[in-house]
């Protein structure tokens, strides 16, 4: 059968992503690159894949089978994904947690009136994190669920030690505490504050002059940020920031504890160990708009989250090939 098309829109992290996934992934094939930039500043990672102006979008409609939206959930995905779900399937990363629910309605109210699939919310938090929460409270609902993340780079916080005065550039580590995570599996279900879940470790480079105590103070004491954590900061050369903090690795555990009985306690946990945030989140969007093709076919119009799409649509095997081997 012919390969699903594929439109990457934005061409960042994710975007680059998309394009390395493609290669493990056969039946889909990517069309082009759409960018908001001139398209001669974007360099494709394959030599061959055009990229054009996001204007162009409009024209290559029969084109396309699914977009995949790698624009940042911050200012690009509230305005991108309702205004693109209008007239194309897509799958997008929205990760605010706490505005999914609107961005959901404003997706959904567009791809209905255009009769479109759009899976928003896709990846590893929110998405395989999601749905492991949710198996995990459906198979044991008198328990207690507790998410750790890490080791791994936050893109927000370092963002918030650039812009601490006196600082030239920095990397933001978050780290579960490791003495939490084994009271939680021990099953004791632990009431833990934010302080005992996870530290923050941070790399900081200093502007010439800067005053390091300073800096340190205005770091550990940054409302939202750090203050509610034991935060250490290391000063280092900015040579050895770009030569061992370069890398995007993340990951985390989902873990709930809980009872069938009084007597017998069960303790469910999942655990990603990621070398690449954005080329592992870039690999679920891929493998997301497989299962948005087929449902589009299906007829399945509307916004989804990843709670409403079945495991075997993910699959590049058919339900039946799956049945064969896979159970
Ligand atoms: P980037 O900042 O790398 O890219 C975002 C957009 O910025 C791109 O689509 C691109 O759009 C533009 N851009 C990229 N590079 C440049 C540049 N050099 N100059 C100007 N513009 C540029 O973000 P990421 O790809 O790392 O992440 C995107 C989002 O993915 C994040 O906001 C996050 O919310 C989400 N995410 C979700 C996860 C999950 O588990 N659900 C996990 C990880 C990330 P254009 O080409 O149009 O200019």
């Amino acid at each position: 059968s012919k390969p699903i098309r594929i439109g990457i829109v934005g061409h960042g992290n994710l975007g680059r992503g998309v394009e390395a996934a493609m290669a493990h992934n056969p039946d889909l094939r990517v069309s082009g690159i759409y960018t908001r930039r001139d398209p001669a500043q974007v360099t494709p990672l394959a030599a061959g894949t055009p990229v054009h102006r996001m204007a162009d979008l409009a024209g290559h409609a029969g084109q396309l089978d699914v977009l995949i939206l790698c624009g940042g959930s911050k200012d690009d995905l509230p305005l991108q994904s309702p205004e693109l779900a209008a007239r194309f399937c897509i799958v997008d990363s929205f990760d605010t947690h706490a505005r999914i629910p609107e961005h959901f309605a404003a997706v959904d109210a567009a791809a209905r009136a255009g009769r479109t699939t759009a899976l928003i919310s896709a990846g590893w938090d929110p998405g395989l994190f999601s749905i492991n929460r949710v198996y995990a409270e459906a198979l044991l609902p008198d328990g207690e669920t507790y998410t750790f993340w890490g080791k791994g780079v936050s893109q927000g916080h370092s963002d918030a030690l650039r812009r601490v005065p006196g600082v030239a550039g920095a990397v933001q580590y978050t780290v579960p505490v490791e003495a939490a995570m084994q009271q939680v599996r021990s099953g004791t279900r632990p009431s833990l504050s934010t302080r005992q879940k996870h530290t923050r470790e941070c790399y900081v480079v200093l502007k010439d002059g800067a005053d390091p105590d300073a800096v340190r103070q205005a770091i550990v004491s940054m409302p939202h940020y750090f203050d509610e954590y034991d935060t250490t900061v290391h000063f280092v050369s900015a040579e050895l920031l770009a030569r061992e903090h370069g890398r995007i690795p993340h990951g985390g555990f989902v873990i709930r504890s809980g009872n069938t009985t009084p007597a017998h306690k069960h303790v469910i946990e999942y655990r990603l160990q990621l070398d690449s945030n954005p080329e592992f989140t870039s690999s679920v969007l891929v493998a997301y708009a497989r299962a948005v093709h087929r449902l589009h076919q299906q007829g399945r119009f509307g916004a989804l989250t990843v709670f409403d799409v079945a495991p075997g649509l993910l699959s590049p095997k058919s339900a039946e090939e799956l049945r064969r081997g896979d159970l």
